[in-house]
């Protein structure tokens, strides 16, 4: 991506080029934290999880790159049909393009967020078009933010953090680091715009302003407070995470950054509602 591009323009060429081209946007994959392995491109992430329950996908980069996403989990060393879990952050075809594809080739579980999977079937509509045409999938397991999910040393814990998906889910896996002791990532599943249709508005009696105070009370109050080690962007380009890749691509620990959160959500999610004047915060 050339220099001086803002995080916009870099969004419309890595969608471009993820759309038509998905080689051009190829990353050889890495180990972002101790369990945590990349295994995006360079538009849209996805992230591996290494557990001593089998294998989980955190989101699967779109359909037409998924042939990328099994190739860099091989790179890794791992065999993709130890995949047990695939966790969808929400129901857009640039996280979950490759979900069917993936389950079929894996048997894996595909979970999403309950509202999502119901918010799913007015955006397969409108996102039906031949560029992102990805085979339908049904979620099969859904989240429950009310306790964490325990896979062998691993924890994952999901947060309810809309409204660029009324049911856009964040992540956070806690894991020992090489050192023993426990390490957080995080990826917060939706700091992009509020992309709610007036349709599921209209049905579920919500506005654009309940929408944004959501954002905010869900999507980033409640989650700036929570302490963690390893930022990890859903899309590279929303950080610097792929010009901070150490040489050895292995070892996770020039990314730990306990201030990198708290900066990411400061600098992005506030400006989706900030933005608009009519909203009242
Ligand atoms: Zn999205």
């Amino acid at each position: 991506m050339a220099k001086g591009q803002g995080i916009t323009e870099k969004f419309l060429e890595g969608a471009r080029s993820a759309s038509t081209a998905p080689w051009k946007v190829a990353v050889k994959p890495f180990r972002a934290a101790p369990r945590v392995y990349f295994v995006g491109d360079s538009y849209v992430s996805a992230y591996l999880v290494d557990t001593e329950e089998g294998l989980i996908l955190l989101d699967t980069v779109m359909f037409g790159s998924v042939y990328m996403t099994l190739e860099s989990i091989r790179t890794l060393g791992f065999d993709p049909h130890n995949l047990k879990h695939i966790m969808l952050s929400h129901c857009h075809h640039d996280h979950d393009g490759g979900a069917e594809a993936i389950r079929q080739y894996t048997g894996a579980e595909i979970w999403l967020s309950a509202i999502d999977a119901e918010f799913k079937t007015y955006t397969d509509k409108e996102e039906a078009g031949p560029i992102y045409a990805s085979p339908q999938y049904t979620p099969t397991r859904f989240y429950d933010d009310s306790k964490p999910m325990r896979f062998g040393s691993v924890t994952v814990q999901t947060y309810w953090t809309p409204a660029h998906t009324p049911g856009n889910t964040s992540f956070l896996i806690t894991s020992p680091g090489d050192g023993g002791q426990p390490l957080t990532a995080a990826m917060h599943g939706g700091p992009g715009p509020i992309s709610v249709n007036e349709e599921y508005m209209a049905k579920h009696n919500l506005t654009m302003d309940d929408l944004r105070k959501q954002f905010m009370e869900d999507g980033y109050e409640k989650l700036r407070h929570l302490h963690v080690d390893i930022e990890l962007p859903s899309h590279p380009p929303l950080s610097d995470i792929l010009d901070r890749i150490p040489e050895d691509r292995m070892d996770y620990r020039p990314l730990i950054d306990p201030d990198a959160w708290v900066r990411f959500l400061d600098a992005r999610i506030p400006r989706i509602c900030k933005s608009d004047p009519n909203w009242r915060k």
